[in-house]
């Protein structure tokens, strides 16, 4: 086990930062020092989704009912429908145990829960890392406003355009892929009483809407996909006018359920939908990386921040095997063979679960999109969500010690 006295830092406090922060306290009893630039922890308001095997790590470290019960659990397993509102398939929505079902979650509530689990007094805002230095012995960070500390370690936590990134030799651009999301919540009181309280995603040519509860079906969260180059000239993401995505959607004939959806819609903000391409290494000596620093992708797998739950979670199992501050190094490496692949598939998959919720390339054919995506249905109950990345970190292990 590390001494108390071992100082890591963790730049960024979002979701992936600030869970790191709980998994290194409660798995490897390391207090790390959270360094967010923002004033406070920050969401955008709209919904997430935390998918079975999030949860499996966010109940070993005590996180799971609070999220549960701040959230909304679905009436029933998901549903894909064509643009005109037939039935595709169901979507998978829980884990083959029935133990874990998918949870609907206002993110400013997530952000909340997450940061009330973390002492206030190893979180330091308005803290905005300008760049990482590896020393002969431990890691510096800089600071925009001067200042520049020592650790024994850093992990980057810092988003999509990570300055941490640099640190561990991998440079990248970023990857746009054509299309924006417009995003927010309707009060669920405004939809018809019979409106389905699951998971529904309705597919059309070159879009889609999505939608989902949040807050014990309080809010419904939407998430409607166009193509467009807006991001391409300015910034990534903006408020919008509620008309703009009304127009998106008259170009095509839709279920009139999605308009009865789409007018209740009272403000809207679009967000450019990037990625990068996947990394070759996620650290270097004591310096590591996770969240959507290691690992940003697209959101139609409703991925992402499950994804940085299982890091956090990993990290902090190789971490707890380090006697001293020599071991971290090691451990960042052990952690990295570990989830580079499967954070990787899931990558890629996101590319391609787009490509058929908005009907391209290969799924204009959409007899070919609909097979795919109800075999996608078992993959995603067998493979993404019964995925236990604490085993998988001890299965590891012993084949390490082997070594
Ligand atoms: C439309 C949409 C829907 C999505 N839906 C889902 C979903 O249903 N399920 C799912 O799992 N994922 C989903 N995702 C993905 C998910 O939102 C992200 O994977 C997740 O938020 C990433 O968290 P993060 O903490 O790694 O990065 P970020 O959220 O980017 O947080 C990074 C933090 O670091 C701070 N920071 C950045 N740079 C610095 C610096 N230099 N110094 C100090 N602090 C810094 C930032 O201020 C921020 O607080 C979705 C994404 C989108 C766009």
């Amino acid at each position: 086990m590390l001494s108390q006295d071992t100082r890591i830092a963790i730049v960024g406090g979002g979701l992936a930062g600030l869970t790191a922060a709980v998994a290194l306290q409660k798995i490897a009893g390391v207090r790390a020092t959270v360094f967010e630039q923002s004033n406070k922890h920050d969401e955008v308001g709209a919904g997430v989704t935390v998918a079975p095997n999030g949860s499996r790590m966010l109940d070993k470290l005590g996180l799971f009912e609070p999220i549960r019960d701040a959230g909304a659990t679905p009436d029933g397993h998901g549903v894909y429908l064509d643009a005109l509102g037939n039935v595709v398939t169901d979507a998978a929505w829980e884990d083959s145990a029935k133990k874990y079902q998918n949870v609907g979650i206002f993110r400013p509530d997530l952000i909340d829960i997450l940061a009330g689990a973390v002492d206030p007094d190893m979180i330091r805002l308005h803290h905005r890392a300008s760049s990482v230095e590896l020393l002969d012995k431990g890691v510096r960070v800089h600071f925009t406003n001067g200042e520049q500390e020592d650790f024994d370690a850093v992990i980057g936590a810092d988003g999509i355009r990570s300055v941490v990134r640099a640190a561990v030799g991998q440079q990248t651009g970023f990857v746009y892929s054509g299309f924006i999301a417009y995003r927010g919540v309707i009060d669920a009181a405004d939809l018809p009483r019979d409106w389905n309280r699951i998971s529904q995603t309705w597919m059309g040519n070159d879009r889609h809407l999505m939608t989902y509860p949040l807050q014990q079906h309080k809010l419904y969260n939407y998430v409607a996909c166009v193509p467009s180059s807006r991001p391409l000239h300015g910034p990534w993401s903006g408020p919008a006018q509620v008309s703009e995505v009304h127009a998106e959607f008259e170009r095509q004939k839709w279920d009139p359920r999605v308009h009865e959806f789409l007018s209740h819609i009272k403000e809207t903000f679009w967000w450019g939908l990037f990625d990068i391409e996947p990394l070759t290494n996620w650290s270097r000596g004591p310096i590591a990386l996770l969240g959507d620093a290691a690992h940003s992708m697209i959101p139609h797998q409703g991925q992402g921040v499950n994804q940085a739950f299982e890091d956090c979670l990993t990290l902090a199992y190789f971490l707890k095997e380090a006697d001293s501050v020599s071991d971290i190094a090691l451990a960042f490496r052990r952690y990295t063979a570990v989830r580079m692949q499967r954070a990787t598939i899931l990558q890629v998959g996101s590319r391609r679960a787009g490509w058929m919720f908005d009907s391209q390339f290969q799924f204009t054919d959409t007899e070919k999109r609909d097979v795919d995506i109800t075999s996608g249905r078992d993959f995603r109950r067998a493979a993404v969500f019964d995925y236990d990345a604490l085993k998988v970190a001890e299965m590891a292990l012993k084949r390490f010690k082997k070594l």
